[in-house]
């Protein structure tokens, strides 16, 4: 099968004849219908940490083309969205539903002594994270798939399998966020807008956009926002307490920079609550003072990894929610490309609002 194979750590991807395995134990072979290209791929391409060859794509939608002999919950045909959530189901974390938090998420991993599932002239190749989508086929565990019952094009479906469950999963399942409180979201690229959108689910009286770029603003008020702040333009803490009567009931930070965390901690009033998800450098700090208004204003600050997600769970529901006109997916998509236009896309992504997907015939 054709395959974007990633042959040394900062070099480009090349299209290449990837031997795939047939699926053993419960694995599943999925035929790749779309597969998003998400900012964090070329993150990981630059920085390595597993063997090369190596596949990256972790965004994917498919059909099920073939399944294992052990494999419990698909059959051929079925449609699938993969996910990097790989988890045991065994372990205390996942018995208690909680599989981001999975201790055995090597679990889904091939067993070492089987042959590899991706091989070149008799090499193994990596699939990043377990997935690989930068391929016409994907051998996974099935504990990575999630079936649609209710299928809605592939390349929208294939979004759910990142971004858009950590934005949303930020505002539904971590900080809860309760009908008519206020919210602000500081940084409104893919994940943030999908905040901005699940914050209108969850029934926000208001909610506050804050960005640098006035195109990722309009995006936020198609998706929702009821204000906007150009952070370059106007001081985004002193708008946010201005707007809301004392500062956001719950924060949210995707931006990953500390002088951000730094002003949306400040955002947030009295016994209210800062969602970090937004990742800095490692060693980066957050100022707090803890004078007596630190005790007063009693603001919680909760980091949030992946949207707290179950994405057995939540991508099913976000199905529905498109299904019902309720959650935007099309708009998130700007581009679909080819498997051979990646690279390109890649470099032109910086700066650009919305996903760009490949398709496959
Ligand atoms: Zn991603
Ligand atoms: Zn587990």
């Amino acid at each position: 099968m054709k395959a974007l194979v990633l042959d040394e750590i900062g070099g480009e991807y090349r299209m290449a004849d990837v031997d795939i395995d047939v699926p053993i134990g419960r694995e599943v072979l999925v035929d790749v219908k779309a597969s998003g290209l998400c900012h964090s791929d070329l993150t990981a391409s630059a920085l390595g940490g597993w063997p090369v060859p190596a596949i990256l794509g972790h965004e994917i939608s498919g059909v099920v083309a073939a399944v294992g002999p052990d494999a419990r919950g698909f059959t051929v045909g079925d449609h699938v969205v993969a996910s990097l959530q790989s988890h045991c189901e065994r372990c205390p974390a996942c018995v208690r539903d909680d599989i981001n938090m999975c201790e055995k998420p090597g679990f889904v991993a091939r067993p070492d002594g089987e042959r590899p599932r991706l091989s070149l002239g008799g090499i193994p190749v990596t699939a990043v994270a377990q997935l690989g989508g930068f391929a016409e086929q994907v051998l996974v565990h099935e504990n990575n798939l999630v079936r649609i019952d209710r299928p809605i094009p592939h390349e929208l479906a294939c979004i759910l399998g990142c971004g858009v469950l950590a934005g949303a999963g930020a505002v539904l399942n971590a900080a809860e966020v309760p009908s008519g409180a206020t919210v602000a979201v500081y940084g409104c690229g893919g994940l943030g807008l999908a905040a901005i959108q699940a914050a209108v689910i969850a029934g926000a009286s208001s909610i506050v956009a804050v960005d640098v770029s006035d195109e990722k603003l309009a995006y936020a008020e198609r998706f929702g926002a009821t204000e906007r702040v150009d952070s370059l333009a106007t001081d985004p803490v002193a708008t946010i307490h201005e707007l809301t009567g004392g500062g956001a009931d719950f924060v949210f930070d995707f931006v990953g920079r500390p002088e951000v965390t730094q002003q949306a901690y400040a955002s947030v009033g009295r016994a209210g609550e800062l969602g970090v998800v937004g990742i800095n450098r490692p060693g980066a700090t957050l100022e707090i003072g803890i004078g007596p208004d630190f005790i007063w204003n009693q603001v919680r600050i909760r980091p949030i990894f992946n949207g707290s997600t179950n994405f057995r769970r939540d991508i099913p529901r976000f199905v529905e929610l498109f299904a019902e006109g309720r959650f935007k997916l099309d708009e998130l998509v700007s581009r679909t490309v080819t498997l051979a236009e990646v690279n390109d896309a890649y470099a032109r992504m910086a700066g650009s609002v919305g996903r760009t997907v490949v398709t496959f015939p």
